[in-house]
Formats: C-alpha cells, structure tokens, sequence
C-alpha cells in the first residue's frame, strides 16, 4: 500500500470532494492548504445555499479560525450572547448564557448566504476548480477510486475522495447500502425578516406550546440579499412533515395569526410575509453509519452524521470535521502511513464527538418536535428543576457551545 508520503513525492496527493456544501467548501479548503490537489464535484449548476439562519457555537468558530475566516464570519453575522426558551405563559426552561462556559464566549449567527460566501471567497482566492452541473451518482473501485457523474463523463481515479453530499445522500446508500437515515417526521418552516425595531438582539429566543409547537428568532446579523442596513433575524416554525401541504393550502393570514396567538411579540416581526412562497420548508435525517469509511472514500458533514438540528451543531461538526481531517492527513504524511490508515486515524478522533450529538439529538428532539404529551410534560417539570442541580447547568453549557463528547474530557477549543 502506497503511504502518503510515497504519494506525495510521486506527486500531489489528487482528492476529489463531492458537493459544494459547507463541509465539502471547508475540506477542500483545509485539504488544499495542507499541499494537496483537490477539485470539488457539485451537482448543481451553480453552487449555492440552501437554507436561512444557522448558529454557529465556539466550536465552529474555533474550525473557522483554524482555516482564517473566522473574523469575516464574525463580521458578516450576529453574536449571539444567550440562548431564552420559555413557554408562552413566561415560564423559562432553557436559559443558557454563553458567558457561563467561558469569558467573553459567544455563538454567531449568520445567513447561510453569508457563510457560504465566505466559505466560496476562500475557495476562489485559493483557485480550488469546482466542477458544477456533476451530479456523482457512482463510485468505482473505492480502493483507487473512480468518479461516474450523471453526465455520463468519469473523473479520476484520485487518491482520496471525500463525500459531503449531505444529509439526504444518494451515494450514501449506492456506496453504503447498511448504513440508515430516516427522516423525522417533524420539519421546520424558515424564513428571513428583518427586525426593523431591533426587538431580538444578542440572543436565540424560542417559545414551545407542548412538543407540537415550536418558534423560533435568531438574529443573524445582516441579511446578504437585502438593500437594508438593518439587522435581520432568522424565523423559525416548527411542523410535521405531512402537514406541509396543508399549512400550504392554509391562508398565510390564518397561520400569522397562530403565531400572534403563542408569541405576541413575533406579530410586528412577521407583518412583512404576505404569500406562502416566501417561506422554505426544511426536513432533516438522522443518519446512522457503523463507519464512515469505505477504502479511500470518506463520508464527512452531514452525508455521515446528519442530525435533527435540535442541538444547532450540524455545521459546527461538518467545519471541524475538515479541519481535523487534513491535520490527520498531516500526520499521517509525517509517520509514512497510508491514506486507509490515516482515515481509520481520523474516524476513531472524530467519533467520541459526533456521536454524542447524534445521540443527544436524537434523545432530544421528541422533548420539543413530538406528539407526546408526557415528554412536554415532563420537559416542562424536569428542565426548570435541573437548572438548579449541581452539574447539570454545566452540563446543558458544555452541550450548547458544543464541546462535549462521550468520553470524560470536553473537545478542546483554545
Ligand atoms: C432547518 C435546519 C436548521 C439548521 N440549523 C443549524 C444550526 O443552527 N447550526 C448548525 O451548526 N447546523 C444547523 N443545521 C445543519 C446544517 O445545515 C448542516 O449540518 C450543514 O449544512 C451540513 O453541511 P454539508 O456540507 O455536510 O451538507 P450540505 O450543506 O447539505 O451540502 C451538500 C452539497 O452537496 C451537493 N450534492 C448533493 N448530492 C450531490 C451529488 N451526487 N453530486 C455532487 N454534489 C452533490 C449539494 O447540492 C450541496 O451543495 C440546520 C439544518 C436544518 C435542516
């Protein structure tokens, strides 16, 4: 088996990254940056965002620093300073300041636009070719892999290729037909507003009537596709998947004031929507992978660990992933091992992390996007009376900014 080092003195290590999401962008990007020749595969014919509003926690900021975006992510966003979770009648239930885990510590919250952007930016500056309108339906020979695009061309064969074909990824059960990712049966609604009285700053606000209803408005600094100066947040409603026809079909007036009816306050917020096509739907898998290895193929982001985004750590998991996927590679050079060896090297770093999110989301979700009544019975009980336990605040902190992990030690963000 070739090492990494033999590949490199023979040439460039040739990696391919299948989709120009935030994962694919950041791996290539961090890949790239380590010596590597990289191309990136996206299937449509324009990269783009898909998506409103994210939160990303210390943890993803600290992958964005690692990769010298982190002030233009900073910049482009909000911070956001505490995250507010009370019931319609004012009873609080999460309350979570981010000042608690440390000093001077935040979550940012930006428009996917805006991340995308900055993410894209770097690969331009970088000259990273992105191969657009290639949808990859196949792989041939995972050992020295070989690309089969919809267009009927084959790229390849490369040393390593990396799929970030997210959450809903076909080469995912082409390539991995053991692994498994049911959709929940709850979505979301979202949309961007602006906040035109500066009502929702510095904090992440959600409102839960039982498990079935759910708002939520996270200032994510300026709005990329406006001519206003003024701050935009990102709106939140969560459904069940099957009733997305029928809110549809509902006049938008009727659900406006459904929303008026929970939270008073979010009226003057919605007063500018006036038509369905306005607001995007969004559903979300939970994928269940024994590995995310397959010779030289390597699933990363949300193609192998897509999660409810109860947790907001989706993107945080995907951006750290390729940070800590090209420092393994580095290593791996360094030792003289194998591309296979330095990916078995990363998965085993990786995993003690993303499995408790996957874990702590999927234990999670049914608390807030269920039919039950006893979990939001229970919710509403339990988690009042836990903020005043010993170690569960810091326990909900360390979870929130992202750092936790299955194993004693938290992930380590200097
Ligand atoms: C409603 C909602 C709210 C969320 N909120 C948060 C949050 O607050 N914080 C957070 O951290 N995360 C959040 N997430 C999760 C976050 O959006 C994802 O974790 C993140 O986008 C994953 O990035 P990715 O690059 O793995 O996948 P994606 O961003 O989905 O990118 C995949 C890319 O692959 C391309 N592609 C797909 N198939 C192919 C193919 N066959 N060939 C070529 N290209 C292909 C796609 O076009 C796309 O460009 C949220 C998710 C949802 C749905």
């Amino acid at each position: 088996m070739q090492t990494l080092a033999e590949r490199v003195e023979t040439g460039n290590v040739r990696i391919a990254v299948i989709g120009c999401g935030i994962g694919g962008m950041a791996a290539a990007l961090a890949l790239k940056r380590a010596g590597s020749d990289v191309t990136i595969f996206e299937k449509f014919e324009a990269a783009r965002p898909l998506g409103a509003g994210l939160l990303l926690q210390p943890t993803g900021l600290w992958a964005l620093r690692e990769l010298g975006l982190a002030e233009t992510a900073i910049n482009a966003g909000a911070r956001v300073k505490r995250l507010d979770g009370r019931t319609p009648a004012g009873r609080l239930l999460l309350d979570l300041d981010y000042e608690r885990w440390r000093t001077g510590a935040f979550g940012l919250g930006i428009h996917r636009a805006s991340l995308f952007s900055v993410l894209h930016d770097a690969i331009r500056a970088e000259e990273i070719p992105v191969a657009l309108n290639e949808e990859i339906t196949n792989i041939a020979a995972p050992w020295w892999p070989t690309l089969m695009s919809a267009s009927g061309a084959r790229f390849g064969p490369y040393d390593l290729v990396i799929i970030a074909d997210g959450a809903h990824s076909a080469l995912r059960s082409t390539l991995m037909p053991q692994a498994r990712a049911p959709i929940y049966p709850w979505g979301a609604l979202w949309t961007i507003l602006p906040d035109r009285n500066g009502e929702f700053p510095d904090t992440l606000r959600q409102i839960y009537r039982g498990t079935q209803m759910m708002i939520g408005v996270l200032p994510i600094g300026r709005d990329p596709a406006s001519a206003e100066m003024m701050p935009a947040v990102s709106f939140f409603w969560s459904i069940m998947r099957k009733d997305f026809d029928a809110w549809r079909r509902t006049p938008i007036s009727e659900w406006k004031k459904d929303v008026a009816r929970v939270w008073p306050e979010a009226e003057s917020l919605l007063a500018p929507v006036s038509a369905h096509d306005e607001i995007s739907a969004a559903t979300y898998s939970d994928v269940r992978m024994k590995t995310w290895r397959n010779g030289r193929l390597l699933f990363l982001g949300d193609a192998a660990h897509g999660m409810s985004p109860q947790l907001g750590q989706g993107a945080n998991l995907a951006l750290i992933d390729a940070v800590l996927l090209a420092d393994t590679l580095k290593r791996a050079d360094r030792a003289r091992e194998s591309v296979e060896h330095a990916l078995y090297a990363f998965e085993r770093r990786r995993r003690a992390h993303v499995n408790y999110y996957l874990y702590a989301s999927r234990w999670l979700t049914p608390f807030f996007q269920s039919n039950s009544r006893l979990a939001s019975a229970f919710r509403n009980v339990a988690f009042p009376l836990a903020r005043n336990l010993p170690f569960f605040p810091g326990f909900m902190m360390r979870t929130l900014v992202g750092v936790q992990r299955l194993s004693f030690r938290p992930f380590p963000v200097p």
